[in-house]
């Protein structure tokens, strides 16, 4: 087993990942920044560090700081939780080459998921439907670019093969504007990810995204743990997700589910992913691997009793995969609502002391954050505050919990989204998991007349 493992985050993953070591036994390192000494999981670790001043750039994505607090406290291990350095390839050379376990998958599938083109190219030979496109990076060639698209049909996507967090993309709907905004999107994904390769794909107007879960242990065993739906989406940012996904029966999710795990022994795949595609018309279509415990992993915990977490410890550990695919079973519909720090009509971020924090409690209900009365948030990282978990015997009781746990939570003294989340989950279209990737969006647009305030 890991006799130590440093917690390489902060915030509610930190915490996540500290409960998952402590429950087995490991010992935890905490490594953080000057404005994050409160942080709740600094004072539960057995040990703490700080590695540098608050912006991220110096402590959170500081590799050598976090490899030397690793060796400092003679540490196993690295978490890297989500964000920061999770899929950093470089990070998780480093932290192997010092002579620590990365608890993920290889450095070198981290870098081949981290080229969309690769990463594509990778799943297509490993028979996982993809969305049709070039197959592969646009050269200089109008003519041949204008070919591929036309094959491809319109509207298309240029896609940045090093792009992520939603950037780095341009719809293109008629040929004559393709050439343009294949040098523009060239030119910015240049400047944003140093890599100017752009790769074209099918624009689907309508899609939902739905994303598989796995957990392989790189010794020949794979398991996919059903789906979730994280259609809820603005601005490329997922806002509510949600398992099993609405619509999906039972032989669509063993058919896809067997596809990944195939993808996943093929690749020797370790630890735990997930495979993120587009559905829409009742296909699902590869866009990306994540090759990270993923932030809406718990709704994927409640509907089929498992520790995520504790999974990836155990497969880093070097153990061969206890769950096998029968033991998994869904029971019932599980939903979350991330908390954020923001004003809930502008999106604007609202950092400050958190003057009073009461959780919502009850049958069902899964509250991950780090938050407690007194404690500032800092300006410097990502608005995300908590999440609201619920886990009912259907869809709809779900949604009845999430509205109870929603009205009993109490977040005084800054703004967070919780009325927005109201709003969403009292919206008929919702109830009924009309839900597309533009979805809340539109919502949102219209939201005067008929997405109406909640109480
Ligand atoms: P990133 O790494 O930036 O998150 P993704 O490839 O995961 O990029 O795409 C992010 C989002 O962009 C998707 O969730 C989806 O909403 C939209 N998107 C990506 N590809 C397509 C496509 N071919 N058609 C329609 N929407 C797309």
């Amino acid at each position: 087993m890991l006799d130590k493992v440093v917690i390489a985050n902060r915030g509610e993953i930190a915490l996540r990942i500290l409960r998952a070591c402590h429950s087995l036994g490991i010992k935890t390192v905490a490594v953080h920044s000057t404005v994050d000494r409160n942080l709740k999981h600094v004072g539960l670790a057995d040990e703490s560090i700080c590695i540098g001043p608050g912006p991220a750039a110096e402590s959170y994505l500081n590799i050598p700081r976090i490899i030397a607090a690793a060796e400092i406290t003679d540490a196993t291990a690295i978490h890297p939780g989500y964000g920061f350095l999770a899929e950093r390839a470089d990070f998780a050379e480093q932290v192997e080459q010092s002579g620590f376990v990365f608890i993920g998958p290889s450095p070198e599938v981290i870098r081949m998921m981290g080229d969309k083109v690769q990463a594509i190219r990778t799943m297509q030979a490993a028979g996982v439907p993809c969305v049709p496109g070039s197959g592969g990076p646009l050269g200089d060639d109008a003519e041949e670019n204008a070919r591929i698209a036309r094959d491809i049909g319109y509207p298309v996507l240029i896609k940045a093969s090093g792009g992520g967090g939603g950037r780095g993309m341009r719809v293109v709907r008629t040929e004559a504007h393709l050439g343009n905004a294949v040098t523009l999107t060239k030119a910015e994904a240049k400047a944003a990810f140093g890599n100017d390769q752009v790769y074209l794909e099918k624009y689907l107007e309508n899609p939902r995204h739905v994303e598989i879960q796995v957990l392989a242990d790189g010794q020949g065993n794979a398991i996919y743990l059903a789906e979730r739906d994280c259609s809820m989406q603005r601005r490329q940012q997922k806002v509510v997700e949600e398992a099993p996904a609405p619509g999906i029966s039972a032989e669509q999710r063993a058919e896809i589910g067997k596809v990944c795990v195939d993808a996943c022994l093929r690749l020797g795949y370790r630890s735990a992913g997930t495979f993120e595609f587009l559905y829409q018309d009742g296909r699902f279509y590869f866009i990306e691997m994540n090759t990270r415990i993923q932030v809406e992993h718990p709704v994927t915990e409640m509907i089929t009793g498992t520790d995520l977490v504790r999974e990836q410890l155990l497969i880093a550990a070097g153990e061969k995969l206890s769950l096998r695919q029968d033991d998994i079973r869904i029971t019932g519909h599980a939903i979350e609502c991330r908390i954020n720090a923001e004003d809930p009509d502008t999106f604007a971020p609202s950092p400050g002391v958190v003057k009073r924090f009461e959780a919502p409690g009850g049958p069902g209900v899964r509250v991950d954050t780090h938050l407690y009365d007194g404690y500032r948030i800092p300006p410097n990282y990502d608005s995300m505050i908590g999440k609201l978990i619920v886990h009912g015997p259907d869809r709809p009781t779900a949604i009845a919990r999430m509205q109870l746990a929603l009205a009993e939570t109490v977040i005084e003294g800054i703004k967070c989204n919780i009325p927005l989340q109201q709003r969403i989950m009292a919206d008929v279209g919702f109830q009924h998991g009309q839900q597309n990737n533009h979805y809340l969006e539109k919502r949102i647009a219209e939201q005067k007349e008929n997405f109406p305030a909640g109480e």
